[in-house]
């Protein structure tokens, strides 16, 4: 067998070792599967052997769960019969292992999850280590299934179903401690007594049987509408999950539903019933979408899969950073987070100091929460230095510029840092706007010219966006990763136009809210429109949050530097200059679309109702969630038709982590394909003839859309 050695211990009882050779963790593959049908066959015929002990042969893990690259590969092709008798093959399996006339306990060395979990629930008796690390759960829910190895069905039937269903609808795993409170596991033991003691427990049990196995069988604490509990797991717990979800995510309604309606049967009919709401999920697209991006993809990005591979790894040991401003002093907590010695420079030793102030505040919350000791938090710390002369900088093998957004201060203090650095010293700028192959002119090697756009606060926010000028070369490209990567940051590689990927692409998510605003929509209609598609935060609120007065800028500049028309956001400039007219720039201000009283929540401003009256006649929140939904999925089309863009996964991963797009459409590229790309051509249509050119498909992309070329190969 490929997957599992199999030892008759002395007294008669098989050890079953999961390990897969080409894994670091061991995942339910198909060849798993098989493997581990033999040994359920083997010891059921052998009347030598008196039971089973499975274990993983994988430090610190049993099993991790399914393998999704297997699971994606399944979305999109005809084959639901497939995936159903694959599931029902999987369910099988299970049964008869704890079916199969032998004691099987499970000694669980590790974290087991997904299927790990609910192989060891069709064993009669689970061991756990006893190590914090070695949690359990059920966490199918965030990739967008369901368990769909029995974990909806024996999970309640073990432990009653009010406690169970957290467990399948958060997803979150639980540590050893909790699982044995709760009664997933029977046991504790150290790692090292785990196989031992589980093989004394089957010696000692050798009639073992699953409780829902035993005539009479009841669920703990009821099933069905009349369960004391009912109106609280299935009524408001569907309005719970459907509030929270917006019912984007079909997932956790079908765990609902399998909950209620399988334990109202017997075990084998809601197994069925689980195996069907699975197969449905598994092959609908948003199970495709979010284990495609939010895992395999950014999984990917985060091993840098963009880095070209010719350049030996270098991370730098010490960086400058130019500006100890907002954006400044956060790359400099991450630098020095990273054990990288940060020269944070500004203008006054008093502006640098404020900068490494920040960093102060971070590791004392930090410390104060018992997320780091207070040596780790002085030596973070002792590595920012707070300096305002240029001369400190050499010997730094990189520059993060992050100083006003102005053209002049950043040739400025480019040419400056230029003067003191030695000549293989790579540029990188946090400009949001500013194009990086202009830029560039002040370094005087333009080859090792790059953009590094971070998003705020940088500390918390996992997306970096790099950005290629014209000259930028493979090698600086290899550097800014080795540098992200180091802060752990996820990349995407983007070439340069004006707002690079990210803030064109939020550019018009804005202005399309201003527009709406504009047509004499209800302010809150098109708030709750963008958070029912999935938005975190509504256009008029998150203008707000990043400024007015950034849009009033951004779209003056782009008028000055003679941008192509499309550049320079001309749908919104009606709303911001009304607004700027009246002082109203946005919270920082104090006032922008919202009034934020003191003390209080913050409310949408009802002076708005007099600046932009409200039409008679307002429409569907469906309408405008796809308007917004699609603007700015189109944008990122454009981007690739224009080469800011060439790998789709960029797109998607930059589009939710740095815009928030919904996780549920997959990212802006997966948003179309998830509509298909002929049918969101066909909404593009409909909503140019509506609202304008803004919204017209390119020839470009009407070809793709006839000649059925998805951008995902
Ligand atoms: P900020 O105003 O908070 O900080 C800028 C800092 O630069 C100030 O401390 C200022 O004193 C300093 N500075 C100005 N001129 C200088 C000079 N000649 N030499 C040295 N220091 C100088 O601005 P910020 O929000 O930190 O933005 C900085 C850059 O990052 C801008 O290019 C901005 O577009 C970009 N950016 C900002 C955000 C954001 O959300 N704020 C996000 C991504 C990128």
């Amino acid at each position: 067998m490929q997957t599992i050695r199999l030892d008759l211990r002395q007294d008669g009882v098989a050890v079953a070792t999961i390990d897969l050779s080409d894994r670091s963790m061991n995942v339910y593959t198909p060849t798993l599967q098989e493997d581990l049908g033999k040994v359920i066959e083997q010891v059921a015929a052998d009347p030598a052997i008196k039971g089973l002990v499975l274990t993983s042969g994988k430090r610190g893990s049993f099993i991790a769960g399914g393998d999704l690259l297997d699971f994606v590969n399944v979305h999109g092709r005809d084959n639901t019969e497939q995936v159903l008798q694959r599931a029902q093959g999987w369910n099988a399996l299970h049964r008869r292992l704890e079916t199969c006339g032998k004691p099987v306990a499970c000694a669980i060395n590790g974290l087991a999850l997904g299927g790990g979990l609910e192989l060891a629930l069709a064993c009669h008796y689970r061991v756990l280590a006893d190590d914090p690390k070695a949690v359990v759960g059920l966490p199918e829910v965030k990739v967008g299934l369901l368990p769909g190895g029995g974990g909806t069905q024996r999970l309640p039937r073990l432990i009653g179903i009010p406690a169970a269903l957290p467990l399948l609808l958060d997803g979150n795993p639980v540590a050893p401690v909790k699982a044995l409170q709760l009664g997933i596991v029977h046991a504790l033991a150290p790692v090292a007594e785990l196989v031992e003691s589980a093989a004394r427990w089957v010696l000692d049990n050798p009639e073992a049987c699953q409780p829902w196995d035993v005539k009479g069988f009841k669920v703990p604490g009821g099933t069905g509408c009349l369960a004391p509990h009912a109106v609280e797991s299935f009524q408001a717990g569907t309005s719970r999950v459907s509030q929270a979800t917006q019912r984007n995510y079909p997932a956790p309604i079908a765990i609902l539903s399998c909950v209620f309606e399988g334990t109202l049967v017997p075990l084998d009919t809601g197994i069925n019933i689980e195996a069907k709401y699975f197969t449905k999920l598994l092959t609908g697209p948003v199970a495709r979408n979010l284990m495609r991006t939010m895992f395999l993809n950014k999984g990917e990005a985060d091993k840098l899969a963009r880095r070209p591979q010719d350049f030996a790894r270098r991370v730098p040991q010490k960086v400058a950073i130019l500006g100890a401003g907002m954006m400044g002093a956060g790359i400099a907590y991450c630098a020095a987070a990273a054990g990288i010695e940060a020269m944070l420079l500004d203008t006054s030793q008093e502006q640098a100091e404020r900068g490494k102030a920040y960093s102060v505040a971070l590791v004392e919350k930090a410390v104060a929460r018992g997320n780091m000791n207070e040596e780790t938090a002085q030596a973070l710390l002792a590595r920012i230095h707070p300096v305002t002369d240029y001369s400190a900088l050499a010997g730094c093998e990189l520059v993060v510029e992050a100083v006003f957004e102005s053209r002049e201060v950043k040739r400025g203090v480019t040419q400056q840092a230029a003067a003191v650095l030695a000549e293989g010293a790579l540029f990188a700028s946090n400009t949001s706007t500013l194009p990086i192959t202009g830029l560039a002119q002040a370094w005087p090697r333009q080859d090792l010219f790059i953009g590094i756009h971070f998003f705020s606060p940088v500390d918390r926010m996992p997306l970096v966006e790099v950005i290629r000028g014209q000259a930028t070369s493979d090698e600086a490209l290899a550097r800014a990763l080795d540098f992200v990567g180091a802060l752990r940051k996820t990349p995407i590689v983007v070439n340069d136009s004006p707002g690079f990927f990210t803030s064109r692409v939020f550019g018009t998510f804005v202005d399309e809210g201003m527009a709406m605003l504009e047509e004499g929509i209800e302010p809150a209609l098109i708030e709750n429109a963008a958070r029912m598609a999935g938005m975190p935060t509504g256009p008029l609120a998150i203008a707000d949050e990043v400024t007015i007065e950034l849009q009033a800028n951004v779209q003056r500049q782009a008028k000055e530097d003679g941008l192509d028309e499309r550049f320079q956001r001309q749908l919104s400039a009606g709303v911001v200059d009304r607004m700027m007219a009246l002082g109203r720039i946005g919270r920082r201000g104090g006032a922008g679309f919202y009034d934020y009283p003191a003390g209080a929540r913050k409310r949408l401003w009802p002076g708005l109702a007099e600046q932009f009256p409200p039409r008679a006649e307002q429409p569907e929140a469906e309408e405008l969630a796809s308007r917004i939904l699609v603007i700015q999925a189109l944008e990122t089309a454009r981007c690739v038709e224009e080469g800011v863009i060439e790998h789709p996964a960029d797109a998607d991963i930059g589009s939710i982590l740095g815009i928030g797009y919904p996780s549920w459409t997959g990212g802006t590229l997966s948003y179309i394909e998830t509509l298909g790309l002929p049918a969101f051509v066909a909404e593009c249509d409909r909503l140019a003839a509506l609202h304008g050119k803004r919204f017209a498909v390119s020839p470009w992309l009407r070809a793709r859309a006839e000649a059925g070329e998805p951008f995902y190969q």
